[in-house]
């Protein structure tokens, strides 16, 4: 990243040396910033997209209890094309910070709370980790290159194939997306260090907590369809004790259940 490297102050007073060695990285990075933008014409607004977001964490976090966010989500963010996610019709509004209709009533969620749930999981590159509500995938692919296996769950059967599809074409390998009703989790997958629902429920689904392993974390929106929901954080202690801790508002599209 480069933002290590633009942040360094350089002293004056120091020889023609130093500012010829400056001159020439600056060269560098600029040409490595033009080959990207050729590669990637969205490379910029990700990365302002990111900082944007490492902004608002900063303001956020201390009010949730936390620190900064995790570089390495960060960087996933940044690496992570989302205007392969959203409908060709809205590619322009992919690197704004909102969430966007997908088709089917649902959406793709807004980047910083991708960002912020992927985040509160400390996601660790041996978990085996569970999604419930595919949706675009894109926050399966934020999450899929920090850790080792990602199994996610999309009730609305188009939306899982196509989810699918876009997330083999892209490469991420260590997902597996399957159609059905996640409330009862994805037993065979687990059990999970983690568990991030993307969709409000009424009620913590005590499937889940069953899956999730002693240490294990889960995120998950609990509330009504029609006001906002409370962000829940649910973590399952070493001794098998649940403890939940309520972190902020939110508004999530509501957790469907088959056959109801
Ligand atoms: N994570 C998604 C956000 C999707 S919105 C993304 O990054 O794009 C929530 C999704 O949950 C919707 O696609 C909805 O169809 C799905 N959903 C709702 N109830 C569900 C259930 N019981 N099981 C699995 N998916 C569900």
């Amino acid at each position: 990243m480069f933002r290590g490297i633009q942040r360094r102050r350089h002293r004056r007073g120091r020889g023609g040396l130093l500012r010829a060695v400056v001159a020439v990285v600056a060269l560098i990075l600029a040409g490595a910033a033009a080959a990207s933008a050729a590669e990637d014409p969205f490379a910029e607004r990700r990365a302002a997209l990111t900082r944007s977001i490492e902004r608002l964490a900063a303001a956020v976090y201390p009010v949730a209890g936390r620190a900064a966010m995790m570089p390495q989500v960060l960087a996933a963010l940044e690496e992570t094309p989302r205007h392969e996610f959203v409908p060709p019709k809205l590619v322009s509004l992919a690197y704004a910070n909102r969430p966007l209709p997908i088709g089917f009533g649902q959406t793709i969620s807004q980047p910083f709370i991708v960002a912020f749930m992927t985040d509160l999981r400390e996601p660790e590159p041996v978990d085996i980790v569970l999604e419930v509500g595919t949706g675009s995938g894109y926050q399966a692919a934020v999450l899929a290159p920090l850790v080792r296996r990602l199994c996610t769950i999309e009730i609305v059967e188009p939306l899982g194939r196509s989810a699918t599809a876009r997330l083999a074409r892209l490469g991420y390998d260590n997902v597996e997306v399957r159609i059905g009703d996640g409330y009862n989790g994805w037993e065979a997958c687990g059990p999970f260090d983690s568990i991030v629902v993307t969709a409000a429920a009424g009620h913590v689904p005590p499937p889940l907590v069953r899956q999730l392993k002693p240490g294990g974390r889960m995120i998950i929106p609990v509330g009504g369809s029609f006001a906002p929901q409370q962000l829940v954080l649910v973590e399952k202690r070493a001794d098998g004790q649940v403890s939940t801790r309520q972190l902020m508002l939110v508004r999530f599209v509501p957790l469907r259940r088959s056959g109801r």
